[in-house]
């Protein structure tokens, strides 16, 4: 019997692009099927098991009583639980339709007149940590696949992975962009966790924190930039806001 771990993939409320980008490995799925015993993946294999996980990995928002049922069984079968992707971190763009509309009115904009029908029932969305204990976050939406990589191939050597703790302005200068508030445009990496090589501005878009805010956000120094380029909070709250990160802070 091997001794790796066994691992398996779970997805809930989401698009299912953090796990494509596991599925997309190519040639590194090679060096992770190295590392670990993959039990179950419903994207990528049709095997399941009534045993227990050594790691289970949770993508997607909790939006439903049925799937906290299905999460806690999860959870008391897997020795260590790893949100990935920023859906099951914090809810993700998923939240957005706790802040802007009633549920409701959520209900009957997807699902039109059938949104009575009691399969659709919805509630405000939830990230994994507000129903069971998360040991471990992957954020980003989607995940950074390298991260994703160094992350299972430390915990599969015992090691606790760790997240980069500095603003993405950091990747960003370090790859000598022109600093996209220069050019009229608002940009959330003075507060965004990096660990994305500053992808967005790199490519000309603002980045908009998909990886959530370093732990001590500088709001000062946020705050100083938008008074020098003539920004008010409010102004940013409502013109960039897709993951709940605004300058102040409040997820
Ligand atoms: S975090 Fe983004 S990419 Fe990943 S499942 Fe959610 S919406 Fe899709
Ligand atoms: S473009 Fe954004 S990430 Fe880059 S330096 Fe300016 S504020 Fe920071
Ligand atoms: S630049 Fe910002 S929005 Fe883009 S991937 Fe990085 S953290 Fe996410």
């Amino acid at each position: 019997m091997s001794d790796k771990p066994k691992v398996a993939f779970f997805d809930f409320a989401c698009c299912e692009g953090c796990q494509l980008q596991v599925a997309n490995l190519e040639e590194d799925i090679i060096k992770l099927l190295d590392l670990v015993d993959l039990v179950e993946f419903r994207e990528v294999m049709t095997g399941s098991t009534s045993e227990t996980y050594d790691i289970a990995f949770i993508e997607g928002s909790i939006t439903r009583k049925s799937d906290e049922k299905r999460l806690k069984d999860i959870r008391e079968r897997s020795k260590l639980l790893v949100a990935y992707g920023q859906c099951a971190v914090n809810g993700g763009i998923n939240r957005l339709k706790n802040i802007w509309h009633s549920m409701d009115d959520v209900k009957k904009c997807v699902y039109g007149d059938d949104s009575y029908m009691p399969h659709l029932d919805t509630y405000p969305t939830k990230g994994v940590d507000e129903v069971v204990k998360v040991d471990l976050y992957i954020p980003g939406c989607p995940i950074n696949r390298d991260e994703f990589l160094r992350m299972v191939k430390e915990l599969s050597l015992g090691k606790i992975p760790r997240l980069p703790n500095h603003p993405v302005c950091v990747e960003c200068k370090l790859k000598e962009n022109i600093c996209l508030f220069d050019k009229g445009v608002i940009c959330l990496g003075p507060l965004a966790r990096a660990g994305c090589g500053a992808i967005c501005p790199s490519n000309g878009s603002p980045c908009e924190a998909c990886r959530g805010t370093v732990d001590n956000p500088n709001k000062n120094a946020m705050h100083e930039i938008l008074d020098k380029y003539n920004y008010t909070v409010e102004e940013i709250k409502r013109t960039i806001n897709l993951f709940g990160v605004n300058p102040e802070v409040k997820k």
